[in-house]
């Protein structure tokens, strides 16, 4: 009989189209996929760390399958975990990761298994197609840069073409998916075409910031995001999203996630022009206070960030905006917390994810600041937030 595995994911869509890619690395190697982790010969599990709650929940579940395994199946760890381990020069960490986890047989590096296996999707009429991996931003709260590593977008020929792909074989929909979708390319397009480049001398795609010559042929300016008038980045994402949408058989075209300091005005045109992208756009503003945000080296301000929504909407008009919020990052004071409430009151968002401050290792945050906002009133800034925008509700809390 051949050898079975079973995927556990946890964490967000980029872990589903990973572990996507990972099914078809088994598939490659002659494993069949099984129905559960009980009857699998290899149990594989995607993690995530965006929280401690999430970590939590993998070490609880290798117990439980060490537990109620019936034959001994082998565990092997992936994802923001490994990543973690992978990228920590101090081994630190994959020892914290053994000593918790000592049933664990093998941590995988998703680098292993890389981009070249397709997918193996269950749904045909939508697809998650990831653009690009990791995130240079280095906001102080989160793991991310040290779980995927800095970013690096994926070739634009490679997305059109497993998209044209996707398309054949009946797909309508698809999500671009990446930490910062709106700054894919900025690695791809070196200030200068510079041969000796990590990029270039790892036989990727570099080309000068000049012109990009686009896979038909035509030769593009890459979009200059600015940021307090200088050049932060160039991008190719409105061009990517303009591709994607003259792909026939694709109908509707969704990308996340994307920062509100790299929404460019070219990008608001493309969106604007072109029925197939969906109107539901996701900007995260995490706070509403200035200085928190300088704290969380975000690179906007409130009034930046509803001056945003303004442009959006009046060139967007039906365009339904939600966003992510952390409550009681460390020293946010109730004023601070104030700001917050009268950002979303402004912002109008259709939902907000919602999430209480959790300290993650090796972040800026978790070494500057102590994580001293009490859990109760954590609890208690995210019921009134959460009632405000998702319940659209009456407070019954005073807000203060
Ligand atoms: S931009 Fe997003 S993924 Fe990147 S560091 Fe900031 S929160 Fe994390």
């Amino acid at each position: 009989m051949k050898p079975s595995f079973f995927i556990k994911t946890f964490g967000c869509q980029q872990n589903i189209a990973d572990s996507q890619r990972i099914a078809s690395y088994y598939l490659a190697r002659g494993y069949q996929e099984a129905k559960s982790i009980k009857s699998a010969s290899e149990v594989v599990i995607n993690t995530c760390m965006i929280r401690q709650s999430a970590e939590d929940r993998v070490t609880g579940l290798v117990k439980n399958i060490v537990k109620s395994a019936k034959g001994r199946s082998k565990i092997i760890i992936t994802g923001c975990m490994v990543g973690m381990a992978t990228r920590d020069d101090t081994g630190n960490y994959l020892r914290t990761l053994r000593k918790r986890m000592p049933e664990v047989d093998e941590f995988l590096p998703l680098e292993e298994v890389g981009f070249d296996y397709p997918a193996l999707r269950n749904d045909v009429t939508h697809a998650w197609v990831p653009i690009s991996n990791g995130c240079n931003n280095f906001c102080t709260f989160c793991v991310v840069p040290f779980t995927r590593g800095r970013e690096i977008s994926r070739p634009f020929k490679d997305i059109i073409n497993e998209i044209k792909e996707l398309a054949s074989k009946g797909c309508k929909e698809v999500t671009l998916l990446g930490q910062n979708v709106n700054s894919y390319g900025s690695d791809i397009i070196s200030s200068k075409f510079n041969p000796s480049s990590t990029e270039s001398r790892r036989g990727r795609e570099v080309q000068s910031s000049k012109f990009y010559k686009l896979p038909d042929g035509r030769k593009v300016k890459p979009v200059m995001v600015k940021h307090l008038g200088r050049l932060r980045i160039p991008t190719l994402f409105p061009y990517l999203l303009e591709e994607v949408c003259k792909i026939r058989g694709i109908e509707t075209v969704k990308f996340i996630s994307s920062n509100p300091w790299d929404f460019s005005d070219e990008l608001i045109k493309v969106i604007a022009q072109n029925p197939k992208i969906d109107r539901n756009l996701h900007l995260a503003v995490q706070s509403g206070d200035n200085e928190i945000l300088k704290k969380m080296n975000r690179w906007y301000s409130r009034e930046e960030y509803l001056d945003l929504l303004k442009r959006i909407r009046a060139n967007v008009p039906d365009a339904q905006i939600s966003t992510d919020i952390i409550v009681g990052f460390p020293q946010e004071t109730k004023e601070q917390f104030q700001n917050t409430v009268k950002l979303a009151k402004k912002a109008n968002f259709a939902y907000a994810y919602v999430a209480k401050y959790s300290q993650r290792p090796n972040t800026a945050a978790s070494k500057a600041f102590p994580d001293d906002v009490p859990y109760a009133e954590k609890e208690r800034r995210f019921h009134i937030l959460d009632q405000l925008i998702n319940h659209k509700g009456i407070l019954r809390t005073a807000v203060h």
